[in-house]
């Protein structure tokens, strides 16, 4: 390639979910890797989007979103958080929550200025502050507890941060922030007048704990930027239907930069994730005690291999601290993995900077069928060290 191109892209490299997918393709290894359901989520859903298809809603939809789905997030944010928004005004549908990251990274920080988060970071956060031009100030959720230390926080703000991207539950440790830890970041936010981005695309994924939009903090809402994505809650991940909830200001900033990255897209999808933003609690219900006890099998095969588990209380995610198994390279464990036993995983120290903090955790999904976790954790226990 171009050299100029070489150093242009070297900074953002191949995710590691598309290196890790491709490694799994390529060995017929079993994929605990990247984070995607191997069910299909309800069919009332799939009804919707199918439905959507045949009667013809397959051009654009409107560029803030269809306004059956924007009214369905709006129900949604009343519904679970007593939070309310306008339909019109303060709600963005967006390709997914990936495109609702970028767009509001984009809009809201530059040269110059800097965006503080918590490492490990999910690997989109330090490319869209990048492609910002902006720079990521990190502070370290340390392993076994993945707490952070309040004087860390305060040393990463500067003068020149402009926001707090902000990620509960959290990929890919699992951790749900407390309400006490995110009273201090509210704190702390307000104090240096920053905006908060809060990526809360797992907020139906929660086993223990409770999920706090940070947003239902006092004097927080009109500073914040909520992101959300039908991917996760449906188990729809290939539809890429995200959406973001903030004052209009802030919305309308969002939508700029959103407007030439998509403009718009998932149209039929989008009337299907409004009907199941609509399902009866009964379905969130459910849909989280099938994932926590997919959380409780792979987390006990995997301590059943050997492995110690750092049990998360929430997200598809559970981590692994490969000293247990007498190793420490977990880029090298997880690149040999599935020849070595058939299993894939990822290698969290690719979501920090700091990587002796991460160097020997390994992330496994459990977002997949119970036969399949078995035989992944029978694969491990098998592991030859
Ligand atoms: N944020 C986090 C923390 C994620 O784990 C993911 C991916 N699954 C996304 C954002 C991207 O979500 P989407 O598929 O809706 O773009
Ligand atoms: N969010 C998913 C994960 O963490 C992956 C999505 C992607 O491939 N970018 O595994």
């Amino acid at each position: 390639m171009n050299p100029y191109l070489v150093e242009r892209l070297q900074p953002f490299g191949t995710t590691i979910f598309a290196e890790m997918s491709a490694l799994a393709l390529e060995t017929g290894a079993i994929n605990l890797g990247q984070g995607f359901p191997d069910t299909d989520g309800p069919d009332v859903v799939k009804e919707a989007a199918v439905d959507a298809i045949r009667s013809g809603r397959n051009q654009y939809p409107p560029g803030i979103g269809v306004p059956e789905l924007r009214r369905a997030i709006r129900a949604h944010q009343q519904r679970f958080y007593g939070l309310e928004y306008d339909a019109d005004e303060e709600i963005l549908v967006t390709a997914g929550a990936t495109e609702a990251i970028a767009a509001a990274l984009l809009a809201l920080c530059g040269p110059g200025d800097e965006v503080v988060t918590f490492e490990p970071y999910y690997d989109s956060y330090a490319a869209c502050i990048a492609m910002a031009g902006a720079t990521r100030r990190v502070v370290t959720l340390r392993a076994p507890g993945y707490t952070f230390d309040p004087d860390d926080l305060r040393r990463a703000v500067t003068p020149r941060t402009k926001v707090l991207l902000l990620n509960s539950p959290h990929n890919p440790t699992g951790k749900v922030f407390t309400r006490a830890e995110l009273a201090l970041i509210a704190v702390i936010a307000q104090e240096h007048d920053l905006l908060v981005v809060t990526d809360e695309v797992y907020e139906h994924l929660v086993y223990e704990g409770e999920h706090i939009p940070i947003a239902t903090f006092p004097g927080m809402r009109d500073r914040t930027v909520t992101i959300g994505s039908g991917g996760k809650t449906f188990s729809f991940t290939g539809w890429k239907v995200g959406w973001v909830c903030a004052p209009p200001a802030l919305v309308a900033a969002v939508k700029t930069a959103k407007q030439f990255l998509t403009y718009v897209s998932s149209g039929p999808f989008q009337y299907a994730i409004a009907v199941g933003l609509q399902l009866p609690d009964a379905y969130f219900t459910e849909f989280r005690r099938e994932m926590r006890d997919k959380r409780d099998r792979l987390c006990a095969g995997l301590a059943d291999a050997g492995l110690e588990v750092l049990r998360p209380q929430g997200t598809y995610f559970a981590t692994v601290d490969i000293r247990s198994f007498g190793e420490t390279d977990g880029l090298a464990f997880c690149r040999s993995l599935p020849h070595r036993c058939g299993v894939v995983a990822v290698p969290s120290v690719v979501f920090y900077d700091d990587v002796e903090a991460g160097a020997s955790l390994v992330r496994f999904a459990c977002c997949k069928r119970t036969e399949v976790l078995d035989e992944a954790c029978t694969r491990l226990k098998g592991l030859a060290r």
